[in-house]
């Protein structure tokens, strides 16, 4: 069992990201080295500042936020794992560091990296469920990656190194990451934000067409952490834990048979499987206007379940069950 421990804030970039102690660590040697590594993050950080800012054409868009700087995009490699889990790698082609999107099985991972030429470096652990951790040791052996997780469920996360909670903030390869607590799916589940990227890693809170099962949560729960999506910028690009989105589809037409968008969706996924496509990722715009969890606000809806006054709270609590038993 991994001690729960809070030992210190690392620096200003990494602020609420935690070490977890390692078992057996009884003094302050060990702690030297994290703080070395994290200061040559650090150090990488600051040494990408002297790029110029973008747009430096336009000055009346020009703004010198940090934010601007010039950094190359990263690159995303998405594959299947398990049934229906989603690999998802994050590679920065600078510093060749390189993130996997939970660890849903060890193999699928090992040949994604391996047919992209990566390295893996961290592991960002979403939440604790079996088919979002269970090759955390096996790379973490192979690669010495680091592994960030959840603070609510650091016992339950293997080989975790490091704990972030709730609007923690940390940078990976020089982009910052922003975390949101996102409980329902699981009480600590956490999803990944890449402002500056446009990147959501949301696993299994929000789906396509869907949303996580409530474990661990309440419905007022789910609703107020996909609330706290919802309000990220629309253009915002998602990936999540599963291909379940044909079957999201075919239940979303169930719930808002009237919203032609949807129904286009739904064909187009229809014939997207057929063809063995994914459907990830997504938009945080789509979604709010095809993804009925997104939408319990929306009177075509209500209509249709009945509650016409009701909150948006209880009508996202009806579409739940309804999908639940669906
Ligand atoms: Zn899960
Ligand atoms: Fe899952």
């Amino acid at each position: 069992m991994i001690e729960l421990a809070k030992i210190d804030d690392i620096g200003v970039h990494a602020q609420r990201l935690v070490r977890v102690p390692k078992k057996g660590n009884k003094g302050d040697d060990d702690f030297r080295a994290p703080f070395f590594a994290l200061g040559l993050l650090l150090a990488g950080y600051r040494w990408t500042s002297h790029a110029p800012p973008l747009h430096s054409l336009d000055d009346s868009t020009v703004s010198a936020r940090p934010e601007d700087l010039i950094m190359p995009a990263l690159e995303l490699d998405l594959f299947l794992c398990r049934t229906d889990n989603f690999g998802v790698l994050l590679h920065d082609p600078e510093s060749g560091e390189t993130a996997s999107i939970d660890a849903p099985e060890e193999q699928p991972i090992l040949d994604a990296l391996e047919r992209r030429g990566w390295t893996l470096t961290h592991i960002f652990t979403t939440h604790h469920h079996n088919d979002h951790v269970e090759a955390n040791l096996a790379l973490k052996t192979r690669y010495d990656a680091t592994i960030i997780g959840p603070d609510r469920e650091a016992s339950r996360i293997p080989g975790i190194d490091m704990t972030i909670g709730d609007g923690g903030d940390f940078t990976f390869a020089g982009h910052k990451v922003h975390v949101i607590g996102t409980p329902g799916h699981t009480a600590g589940h956490i999803c990944y934000h890449l402002p500056d990227d446009r990147l959501l890693f949301a696993a299994d809170t929000l789906f396509a067409l869907g949303c996580g099962r409530l474990f661990e949560g309440s419905p007022a729960d789910m609703w107020s952490s996909l609330q706290k999506l919802m309000a990220l910028p629309d253009d915002t690009q998602v990936y999540f834990g599963h291909e379940y989105t044909l079957s999201n589809a075919r239940f979303a037409v169930t719930v808002d048979p009237d919203n032609p968008e949807l129904q286009a969706r739904a064909a187009e996924i229809e014939d997207l499987r057929e063809r063995g496509g994914f459907t990830a990722p997504t938009t945080l715009g789509l979604e709010k206007r095809t993804n009925p969890f997104l939408r319990p606000a929306d009177p075509g809806i209500r209509a249709h379940l009945g509650m016409p006054s009701a909150s948006d709270g209880e009508v996202f609590a009806e579409i739940r069950k309804r999908k639940d038993n669906f």
